[in-house]
């Protein structure tokens, strides 16, 4: 029977609690246990799937073809695992269920009710996701108080009768003047209580270190003990918060509530990634785009930062507005390299296609992921085949010229939906840069898209010089392109979503290596 570690949030949104629960699991991992990690989203939507990055941060992906929270990336690259589908719970896929069940008859004309039928159902998924892990970590998203919430933090009241089940309780510590403020805590531990569950661990998100004296006001009110108070302060690097747990020694804390053998953790290879995390000269890496948040792009940041401590170097992104691009490509001058992510739909398209005409031109290490794919495709159909009016199908239906179309006319047969998700097998061609690149024939790479490379186009594109370096053997997607003699890549998939701290992802580090080769410019401007 695994024992449970759930983790909820009071006060305020976005205090870090999936950074919280991912470092939990990895400082958890470091003592030789396995853990499983599920996240609820109380939302109604059934997945992330559509919800906008540009509200809600990236969708990540799993392997499965999930699309999930960007929780779910801070889970697989500091536990190192891959999550599956399922570990998902929302309060869409919840309900969806559950009428499904009733449609069905399953529940023999009862009257369906939030308890037990959704509970029911809710402690029916946890358990699965559990299943052999020592430890099953429960991530509750939103904060408590919420309705939303409501009916899984009570699924949990009930599973704490089943068995081991600890509650971590992450709140947010306002500063006034130079007092760390409680209040809004012991109102949060109220509001626990309210719902039936005591919180065994207090941990107080603040801008610096706890003090003596906040934790034991915080054990005073919330019956906890001093030193079951854990500091969460701001750190520079997420990577350290394992480290700080680990000094405020919550995993002889989780031990002991749990009955767990006593353990400690080996965080060798990850105190190492942190101290190299961040250090070396500055990669300045432009993303052309429109105006993000954050976390939009949160994979491909992290996805830089490990393969810049692979590489010695530090990437820092540098966000360049497409309208500015479209109108002066030689604002692009100050880059050292460029990246154009995933994305849906026509806005700042032109000024992405500018930006790469230019660094094709200018010989800038570039890796296209997804979309960015498509409108290399685009740009060179354009400005090398002479194709004037070429374009993608998604960005106009109008143009004689779609050298990228919706991937069923193309011929591919998808199986599901429209949208091509998930795990796919990426054969390369012998001899080609990314066949070095990866060191391999044969890779799976994680995909989310409906559109792809019309095959009608193949022969004009390949013949002016564009290498088609790959392809899909299972429905024939054409997966990836380069041109010889530049680091010019260009990927169908997203492989940010693959790299960890301890196995960067070799695209992204051979465009740093890359940038190595030919000079930085910011080392070039000293
Ligand atoms: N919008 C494009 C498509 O659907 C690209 C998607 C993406 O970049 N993830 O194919």
């Amino acid at each position: 029977m695994p024992k449970y570690i759930v983790i909820t949030g009071g006060v305020m949104s976005g205090l870090g609690k999936g950074l919280l629960s991912a470092s939990i699991g990895r400082l958890l991992k470091a003592c030789g246990y396995t853990v499983a990690l599920t996240k609820i989203d109380p939302y109604l939507n059934f997945d992330a799937g559509t919800m906008s990055p540009f509200e809600h941060g990236e969708v990540f992906v799993l392997r499965d073809g999930g699309e999930v929270d960007l929780d779910f990336g801070h889970y697989e690259r500091f536990v190192d695992i891959d999550a599956k589908r399922s570990h998902n719970i929302t309060t869409g896929i919840v309900f969806d269920k559950v009428i499904r069940n009733e449609r069905k008859g399953n529940y023999l004309g009862k009257t369906i009710q939030l308890i037990p039928h959704v509970t029911d159902e809710i402690k029916r998924r946890i358990r699965d996701n559990s299943k052999g892990a020592d430890i099953s970590i429960i991530e509750l998203g939103g904060t408590v108080g919420d309705i939303e919430g409501l009916v899984f933090l009570e699924a949990i009241r009930q599973l704490r009768g089943e068995g081991a089940l600890i509650n971590i309780h992450l709140t947010f510590l306002p500063v006034q003047g130079i007092d760390q403020k409680t209040k809004p805590t012991q109102h949060s531990f109220i509001e626990m209580r309210r719902a039936g569950l005591m919180p065994d661990i207090m941990v107080g998100r603040c801008k610096d270190k706890l003090r003596d004296s906040t934790k034991r006001k915080i054990s005073m009110f919330c019956s906890v003990k001093p030193e079951e108070v854990i500091s969460d302060h701001n750190l520079d690097n997420v990577y350290t918060l394992p480290l700080l747990l680990y000094e405020e020694q919550i995993h002889k804390i989780i031990q002991t509530k749990l009955k767990l053998d006593v353990r400690e953790p080996d965080l060798g290879g990850w105190k190492q990634f942190t101290t190299m995390y961040g250090k070396g000269p500055k990669v300045k890496v432009g993303i052309v785009g429109k105006y993000a948040r954050g976390d939009t792009y949160l994979s491909i940041q992290e996805a830089l930062a490990h393969a810049g401590v692979e590489s010695g170097v530090n990437p820092e992104l540098i966000w360049i507005d497409s309208e500015v691009v479209e109108k002066n490509p030689s604002t692009l001058s100050e880059i050292d390299c460029m990246i154009t992510p995933g994305g849906f739909g026509t806005r700042g398209c032109e000024g992405k296609i500018a930006a790469i005409r230019y660094v094709r031109e200018n010989k800038i290490p570039w890796l296209g992921l997804c979309l960015g794919f498509q409108l290399a495709v685009v740009e060179f159909a354009r400005n090398v085949v002479g194709l004037r009016g070429a374009n993608s199908t998604e960005m106009s239906e109008e143009t004689k010229d779609s050298v990228i179309i919706p991937h069923w006319e193309a011929g591919h047969n998808i199986m599901g939906g429209t949208m091509r998700l998930g795990d796919k097998k990426v054969v390369f061609r012998q001899g080609t840069e990314i066949q070095k690149i990866y060191g391999e024939d044969t890779v799976y790479e994680r995909h989310r898209h409906r559109y792809g490379l019309n095959p009608r186009y193949v022969d004009k594109l390949t013949d002016a010089g564009l290498v088609f370096s790959s392809v899909c053997p299972e429905d024939g997607t054409v997966e990836t392109l380069e041109i010889p003699d530049q680091y010019f890549i260009g990927v169908q998939f997203h492989p940010e979503f693959q790299s960890r701290p301890n196995a960067p992802h070799p695209l992204f580090v051979n465009m740093l290596e890359a940038v190595k080769n030919i000079g930085l410019n910011s080392i070039k401007d000293r």
